[in-house]
Parts: structure tokens; C-alpha cells; sequence
């Protein structure tokens, strides 16, 4: 891979800057790190981040370290900029509104100083590390402002943002007292990557709208005398491995544990971060109405969620925490029997391995958010599958991942009675479609995958000619 990759970018060195990086266990796993790794470490390519550590003082020097050929730069948090910049501004203010949820956006609390301060302090980061001929490539809602920062040290290099995120429509995103700031900032990179063909849409319109951008064609636009680049660029997974991990030993024991509770019953699996985006609570809703709607159901189905805390600090959090308790309770309470548990939910992580495991188990998976940029999970499952009798995947609508995997049984999350329906359908499904489905979301999970992706971002600046053409098929 190295060695590819390596005559691919050698005129590039990349510089990756995101909040959370590899350096961290905890966030290895995931394809996103994988195939930054690669490319960093093939490019002599230095990932700046934060350093997870929260500091009394925070100094605004990066630490320098080095990992498998990999160099970091890592800068630190106070308590009062961790407070400010990542659980206020990011995760109280952009995550949701960025979700459509502007009920949960804290607008009397918001204080955009610490997200601008710490942005400032990574734009530092990467004008002491980097040189203007580097590629500097910024991920996600964190850095809205990383480039109008470096812009203004007078930074004339290519700086590139990719959105993991959904960006929503121009209404929404007009709602943040703060949304003109961020449009002229996303203005200052020379691309924009996003998810879906409505994020796409959605930032266009809002750029000719508010920020008077002139159209050049398909995805150049002139805004404040630059010249951007916006293009769609839907994430993938890292397939091939993620199709290893099913195979391996730990993926085998989860799937051998999990058969001992599930017996010969039909299994439905659930696999999310426990985040208010995700629509748990109407997935809860509408395995219950399954139940309460198809008697034949009980004591021959069950549904595992597996959803383990995040940022368990925010209220919402916490308060979602309880809801789900509450639902899972009246649930069993209702349908269960001595022999049968009808829904199982465990608020804690699995390693990589074993979720592939168990999503080769499953019957039936249900990735329902009420609004995600992409979701990885759709496409692990139907990489987890066996080829013989795979699985069924339902899919919401709201789903970046929608747009590609059409096979899939598309819901709207909120209908939870037909949720419940498309559920039965999916457990009664017979074997041919089954695989006429899961050979067409498969073959589209393998060619446009996490490699894909990165190429197809960098395709503009000629970073691999050589898959040209695989890159401009519409995907
Ligand atoms: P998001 O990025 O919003 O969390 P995605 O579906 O795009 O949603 O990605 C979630 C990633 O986290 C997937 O790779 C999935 O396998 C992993 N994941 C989700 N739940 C768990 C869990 N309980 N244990 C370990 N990994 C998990």
C-alpha cells in the first residue's frame, strides 16, 4: 500500500489536522485513520490534533511525537477551552444545528470566542509544522475557521476541509447568529468536501444566497475573489479489511456468545454511538410496535442495540441515556417471557473485530438516524455479510448512505408503524432477493470505499491520474 501510495503523492506532503487523531487508541480502528495513516506515512506527513490532555494552563506550543512512521503535533486544552471550544460551541451549538436539531441548539449560552481561540491555535499549529507547498487537510465541524485563520497569517498554500457532517439547509444553517462568519470561513478553503448531493445543494445555495457566489461550472465557484472547489465526496469504509475482521477470532467468539442468547430466534441488530442524531428512541418505538402489531414475533425474534455513551457530559446525553433505559424496561416488561428476551441493549463499546461478528449474525440491521452524514455502520454490516445468506439492511432516508445504497429498504424513521412493517418484510425475506440486494450493495461497498474516497477528494489537484476515470463516475 505504502509503496503506491507513495508515487501517488510523492509531490505532496499532506499535513491532516482533526480534532481526535490516530496517535489515539481509541480512534485507530476506524477506516478514516487507516487511510490517513497510509497516506500520511507515505508522504512523510505530519497529523496535527488534539492531544486529548486537558491542562490547567494550556500552552499553545504543539508537543511533537512519532508513531509506525507517522509524525504528530499535538496540542493541548485548557478546562475552560475543552469547556468552551469542544462540549459548548462543537458539540452544543454546530452538532446539533448541523443536524437540524435547532431545539437543542444552547443559543443562550452560545460563545463562539473559545471555537475562533482554538482555531487560532491549530491554524499556529500548522503554520509552525508545515511549508506552502504542503496540502493541508482539514477535517470536520471543529475547523470551520482553521483556513480564514491561516489566511490571515498570509498562508497562501492549498488547504482542503472535508465535512464528516451533514450541512444543512440554508434556513438552518441561518439560524447561527455566527452562520456568516463560518460561510466566508469555509470560503477560504480551496475545496470543500462533503458527504451527500444535498449537502452539496445546501452550501451551494446558501453561498449564492448570502454570499453572492458565482457558479463556474459543475463544482468551481467564484466567493470573495477565490476561486472553490465543492465537491461530493461520500465516504467509504476500509472493505477489504473490514471483511478480514469478520473472519478473525474475536469476531468469531462475539458471534458464537451472542448466538448462546439468541438461540435459533431471528436477530435484528442495532450498532450506534448513543447520540440524539441517531433516532433510538423511535427504533425502540418501532421494535416495540413489531412486536405489538406481529404476534408470530415473540419468543422468535429478538433485537440487540449496542450504543455506548458519548460525550456523556451534555445533558442530552444524559437525558437520552434515561429515555432508552426507560423504553428497554417497558419493552421486556410487556413482551418478554421467561425463555425470551425480547430486546437486549448494552451501553458499551466493542472492539472492531467483534462487531463484525456480530453484524454477521444478524438477520436484519437497522440504521435508522434522523439525520447522519454518512453512516459507516450501514456499509460494515453489508461487508460482514456471508455471500450465501446475507442479511437485511434497512436504511433511513436521512441517511447520507441512502443516496448510494439504494438496495437497501429505505425508511422514514419517524413512520415507526412502518418501520415495524419493513421490519417483518425484512425478517420474511426470501433468500433470492436477499442476495440480488446484498450483490448490489456489496459491489458498491467495495469499489467505493475509503481509498476511493481519499482519491476522489485530491482528483481535482491530479493527485492519481491513474483512476481518473473510476473517480468522476457518479457514485
Ligand atoms: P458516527 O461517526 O456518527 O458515530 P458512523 O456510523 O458513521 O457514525 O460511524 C460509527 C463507527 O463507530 C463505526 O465504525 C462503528 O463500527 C463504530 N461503533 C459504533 N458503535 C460502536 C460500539 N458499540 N463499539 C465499537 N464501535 C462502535
Amino acid at each position: 500500500m505504502a509503496n503506491s501510495l507513495q508515487s501517488e503523492y510523492k509531490a505532496v506532503r499532506l499535513i491532516a489536522v482533526s480534532n481526535r487523531t490516530a496517535i489515539d487508541p481509541n480512534a485507530r480502528a476506524g477506516g478514516l485513520s487507516v487511510a490517513l495513516w497510509d497516506t500520511l506515512k507515505a508522504s512523510n506527513g505530519l497529523w496535527i490534533g488534539w492531544s486529548g490532555k486537558i491542562k490547567d494552563f494550556s500552552s499553545q506550543k504543539a508537543t511533537l511525537a512519532s508513531d509506525d512512521g507517522v509524525d504528530f503535533a499535538l496540542c493541548d486544552m485548557s478546562k475552560s477551552q475543552y469547556e468552551g471550544f469542544y462540549l459548548n460551541y462543537a458539540n452544543s451549538v454546530l452538532w446539533p444545528l448541523l443536524h437540524n436539531r435547532l431545539d437543542l441548539v444552547n443559543f443562550e449560552t452560545h460563545d463562539i470566542g473559545p471555537y475562533r481561540d482554538t482555531n487560532v491555535q491549530f491554524a499556529n499549529a500548522v503554520a509552525a509544522h508545515a511549508n506552502l507547498d504542503d496540502f493541508v487537510w482539514v477535517h470536520d465541524y471543529h475547523f470551520f475557521l482553521l483556513a480564514h485563520e491561516l489566511r490571515a497569517q498570509g498562508w497562501t498554500g492549498q488547504v482542503g476541509f472535508f465535512l464528516h457532517i451533514p450541512f444543512p439547509s440554508p434556513d438552518v444553517f441561518r439560524a447561527l447568529p455566527e452562520a456568516s462568519e463560518l460561510a466566508r470561513a469555509i470560503c477560504d478553503y480551496d475545496i470543500v468536501g462533503l458527504q451527500s448531493t444535498k449537502d452539496v445543494t445546501n452550501l451551494k445555495q446558501f453561498l449564492s444566497e448570502d454570499c453572492g457566489a458565482q457558479y463556474i461550472g459543475e463544482e468551481d465557484v467564484m466567493v470573495f475573489g477565490r476561486r472553490v472547489t465543492i465537491r461530493h465526496c461520500p465516504i467509504g469504509i476500509d472493505t477489504l479489511s473490514f471483511k478480514a475482521a469478520t473472519k478473525s477470532e474475536p469476531a468469531k467468539a462475539a458471534s458464537r456468545k451472542l448466538r448462546k442468547f439468541s438461540g435459533d430466534r431471528k436477530l435484528i441488530i442495532g450498532v450506534d454511538r448513543m447520540d440524539y442524531s441517531k433516532g433510538l428512541p423511535q427504533r425502540f418505538e418501532s421494535v416495540s410496535k413489531l412486536f405489538d402489531n406481529y404476534p408470530e414475533t415473540h419468543g422468535a425474534t429478538s433485537f440487540i442495540q449496542i450504543a455506548p455513551p458519548s460525550r456523556s457530559i451534555v445533558d442530552e446525553y444524559i437525558q437520552l441515556r434515561e429515555e432508552l433505559d426507560g423504553l428497554c424496561g417497558r419493552i421486556n416488561g410487556d413482551y418478554g417471557d421467561l425463555d425470551w428476551m425480547p430486546i437486549r441493549y448494552l451501553a458499551r463499546p466493542y472492539r472492531r473485530e467483534e462487531i463484525a461478528g456480530l453484524y454477521n449474525l444478524a438477520d436484519v440491521c437497522l440504521v435508522t438516524p434522523l439525520k447522519d452524514g454518512m453512516n459507516l455502520v450501514a456499509k460494515e454490516f453489508v461487508a460482514a455479510q456471508n455471500p450465501d445468506d446475507p442479511g437485511v439492511l434497512i436504511l433511513s432516508q436521512f441517511a447520507g448512505a441512502a443516496e448510494q445504497m439504494t438496495e437497501a429498504l429505505i425508511v422514514n424513521p419517524y413512520d415507526t408503524e412502518a418501520v415495524a412493517k419493513t421490519i417483518f418484510r425484512a425478517l420474511h425475506m426470501p433468500l433470492d432477493e436477499r442476495k440480488f440486494r446484498w450483490a448490489a450493495l456489496n459491489d458498491g461497498v467495495t469499489q467505493l470505499d475509503i481509498n476511493w474516497w481519499r482519491e476522489r477528494f485530491f482528483a481535482p489537484y491530479g493527485a492519481n491520474a491513474s483512476t481518473q476515470s473510476s473517480q468522476e463516475a457518479a457514485p
